[in-house]
């Protein structure tokens, strides 16, 4: 085995070790990661992962557009495409973000390989080592994961029932101001959060843009779930309100499929050109064949009506895990999601829910412990439970052993 010299040891496991960048320290495998290969035994029913439900998805129309995408298309469909995506999909996309009353040029937006593509793109062309972003805590564990790699240093702000705490959000930015630190971003998931199950009340939205704009950060506004809301309209996005002052990210994953792997980022002019050149030099182009049918099945299938359909089959999901945890869990609180995939459930004092997995994976039913959605150390009292994918019946089965195992880890 061959191993560098001076500082560049490697060691038995990983001979490369004494070589990586600086920024692979905060590259660690997430909690989700590790929980996947067991939580995907049948026996187990998991509350863990956020896998949209694609049950109701009409296959049979997926695949005639897809194949017939091919057969009259395929030169095009198979071949490079524009970095900043397919000007007929970013058309489209001006539709979809009507409800959220995102207005935009189709040329504002940039066609991403799935939302988390445009976070890093984001993080990439604003985040120097060391700079602040500022996240809701708890906050999507992939976001983390990208800011760590950028070696970000994430401070969070609070949230409450009506989501991000406005004078939370102006006292950590004053104090930050005062230590010297530079704050890069604000990072939010406004609507029906993962993995907060919250929403931010329409009061609150315009003081948050005015905060950040006061302080000059920019606000990044992860809006995945936005058409997935049980109840009334959805509430218009913070883009809405600042439009220069706010990058609107959207995906198809949670309204269409997660495997076509097609989100986009709404930007402004200056910005939206630095997107594409990163993308272009981490991806070259996105994927024209999941474009193209991503835009076929839009152009060809009432989408909004399968939109309202997925909006039924996970109130049915949140409903029947709402009356579980209200039934079996007595000793815990827990938040009532509007919409979206996620309940977040605060355990009984002295319980830690990341010691207690292996004792519910042992029982058979499988959640996302609470320090997973945290940069620090904070956490180890919640867990995120999904309600997305699997049936009524085993997401009350699930809670039944998982109220099980707490009233076992209560008696010790
Ligand atoms: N943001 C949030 C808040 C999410 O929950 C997810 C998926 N779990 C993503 C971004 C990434 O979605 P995708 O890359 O599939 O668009």
């Amino acid at each position: 085995m061959q191993t560098g010299e001076g500082s560049n040891q490697g060691s038995r496991l990983d001979q490369w070790l004494g070589s990586y960048a600086a920024r692979t320290r905060g590259m660690t495998a997430s909690e989700i990661r590790a929980l996947f290969a067991v939580a995907s035994r049948p026996e187990v029913v998991s509350l863990a992962g956020g896998m949209p439900n694609l049950t109701a998805l009409p296959m049979d129309v997926v695949g005639r557009a897809v194949s017939s995408l091919v057969a009259e298309n395929g030169p095009v469909a198979l071949q490079y495409g524009s970095g900043q995506g397919d000007p007929e999909l970013r058309l489209r996309i001006l539709d979809v973000m009507v409800p959220n009353r995102v207005t935009a040029h189709p040329d504002d937006i940039v066609v991403t390989t799935g939302s988390q593509q445009a976070l890093d793109l984001v993080t990439r062309i604003f985040v120097d080592p060391g700079d602040v972003v500022l996240a809701e805590a708890p906050s999507y564990v992939g976001a983390l994961g990208v800011f760590r790699s950028y070696q970000a240093d994430v401070v969070h702000v609070p949230m409450d029932g009506e989501g991000l705490i406005p004078s939370a959000l102006s006292d950590t930015l004053v104090s930050l101001k005062r230590a010297g630190k530079r704050v890069k971003l604000l990072y939010t998931v406004p609507n029906h959060h993962n993995p907060g199950g919250v929403t931010l009340s329409p009061e609150r939205r315009p003081q948050i843009v005015e905060i950040a704009r006061r302080f000059g950060v920019l606000v990044l506004e992860d809006d995945p779930y936005g058409l997935l809301g049980f109840d009334g309209d959805p509430v218009p996005a913070l883009h809405s309100l600042d439009p220069d002052g706010v990058i609107y990210l959207g995906s198809f994953s949670k309204t269409f499929a997660p495997g076509f792997r097609v989100g986009w980022a709404v930007a402004p002019h200056a910005v939206r050109e630095k997107l594409v050149l990163a993308s272009e030099s981490a991806i070259l182009c996105p994927s024209s064949f999941s474009q193209m049918a991503v835009t076929s099945y839009l152009a060809e299938h009432d989408w909004k009506h399968q939109v309202g359909v997925f909006r039924e089959l996970y109130r049915e999901r949140r409903d029947a895990m709402l009356h579980a945890l209200g039934d079996m869990m007595p000793t815990s609180s827990w938040t009532s999601p509007q919409g979206g995939f996620y309940v977040w459930v605060r355990v009984p004092d002295g319980l830690d829910t990341k010691a207690m997995l292996p004792r519910a994976v042992t029982a058979r039913v499988a959640y996302v412990p609470g320090t997973a959605f945290y940069a620090d150390a904070q956490g180890h009292d919640h867990m995120r439970l999904s309600y997305c994918y699997p049936s009524p019946e085993r997401i009350r089965e699930g809670v039944r052993r998982l109220a099980g195992v707490i009233d076992q880890e209560l008696d010790v």
